[in-house]
């Protein structure tokens, strides 16, 4: 037997899964996963095509509907989440819109968190309205909120934490139990977390969902996204579902996030050491009118962070006193951040989310969601931290 299926066990560590768990059976017993390349698989006979397609038999059939190099990688981030099985997307979106579009029917209605991936709610008010979808968003940092927006078509619970760029947190037990009281399915974009600080199905999430361009992948050269649903009839219908609309990932691509993935451990171990570090630089910093990171005392929500999350991450939020005018300089000073969207890679970016990342909100929306002109998103990398530090104090000096 292959060391990969030993490993799978559950008693090994989460680096050890992370190492020995993404393997493959070849003929080759190759160490890492070969890139398939290939579009269309043949069959040994006009029987065992027949088979392939009624689903009796396990061989591949064509890259859209499955692949080794993609299943290598959908199996992995399973075992990972604890879920019954991956389907692999094209990017973060393409796994919010899979799910939106897999599991919602015309008139049914949808609530979520009003600071959430600026295009994933974008989409929902701007698009999917035209297909009869309902949505209603809301602070679901206070559950009580949540209850109250229940409706009688209300059918799934989109819940994002810590939210983008608020840095809030969903008490994911809380809304489970409220899922669950009113038959809703609890949907948990994972990213800012990956499958190493949160567990969201364990908490009771039905589904969770990645956008693997970020923490999983790590390292800013590829898009692409997952959904991990607990249950075998979820995920059926969500294959189903990416397969017809034809948002598969790439087996290419597939490769790179295994090789990304090994190291996720390592990488957010890093990254969150230098961000609480950072993280305790701002709030001492004259300049910053206030700061939010999980890992601080001061952050609202420090006791929950602490409960749901097994770390407190490596994004960091914060507001400067001299304001949007304040911010935007420090954006155009730094020289070893870069100024740009996206996380979760080995560089530490800097952004401005209320012009850039969620500049379609309406300014309302942007006010209720608590995305204010003032506030910088950070998303620290594996630099040296006394690098990263000395660039934002020179920065913010000028
Ligand atoms: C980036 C991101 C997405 C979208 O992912 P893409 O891969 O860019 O499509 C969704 N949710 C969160 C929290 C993200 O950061």
């Amino acid at each position: 037997m292959l060391k990969h299926n030993i490993m799978k066990n559950e008693e090994s560590g989460f680096n050890t899964k992370l190492i020995h768990s993404g393997g493959i059976d070849d003929q080759f017993h190759s160490a890492t996963v070969p890139i398939y390349q290939t579009s269309t698989f043949s069959f040994d006979s006009a029987d065992e095509g027949a088979r392939c397609f009624a689903g009796e038999s396990e061989g591949y059939i064509y890259t859209r509907i499955g692949n080794p190099t993609i299943n290598a990688l959908e199996k992995q981030l399973a075992i990972l989440e604890n879920g019954y099985g991956g389907v692999a997307v094209s990017s973060g979106m393409a796994a919010a819109t899979t799910i939106y579009l897999g599991l919602m029917s015309q008139g049914d209605h949808i609530i979520s968190t009003d600071a959430i991936y600026g295009p994933a709610r974008g989409v929902m008010e701007k698009q999917f309205t035209r297909f009869g979808f309902q949505s209603t968003y809301i602070n679901t940092t206070d559950v009580t909120q949540i209850e109250k927006a229940i409706k009688p078509n209300s059918k799934i619970l989109y819940i994002e934490t810590p939210a983008n760029p608020t840095m809030d947190i969903t008490d994911l037990v809380a809304c489970a139990e409220i899922a669950k009281k009113h038959k809703l399915l609890l949907v948990v974009d994972n990213t800012f977390c990956s499958p190493y600080l949160q567990n969201p199905l364990d908490l009771g999430a039905d589904i969770v969902f990645h956008s693997m361009t970020k923490f999983i992948n790590g390292h800013a050269d590829i898009v692409a996204g997952i959904i991990i649903p607990r249950e075998k009839a979820m995920y059926d219908k969500l294959r189903n579902m990416m397969i017809n609309l034809g948002c598969n990932m790439d087996p290419h691509q597939a490769y790179l996030v295994l090789r990304g993935l090994k190291t996720l451990g390592i990488r957010i171990d890093r990254a969150q050491q230098s961000a609480l570090e950072v993280a305790k630089f701002l709030e001492s910093h004259p300049k910053v009118a206030w700061i939010k990171y999980p890992g601080l005392k001061s952050h609202p929500q420090f006791e929950l962070a602490n409960q749901q999350m097994k770390g407190s991450g490596s994004m960091i939020s914060f507001g400067l006193k001299g304001g949007y005018v304040a911010s935007k300089k420090l954006l155009d000073n730094v020289k070893l951040a870069l100024l740009a969207v996206s996380l979760g890679g080995v560089e530490t970016l800097i952004q401005h989310p209320a012009s850039m990342t969620h500049s379609k909100v309406s300014a309302e929306d942007k006010q209720k969601a608590g995305i204010t002109d003032d506030l910088i998103r950070l998303a620290i990398g594996i630099e040296d931290v006394k690098d990263i530090i000395a660039d934002l104090d020179k920065a913010l000096s000028l």
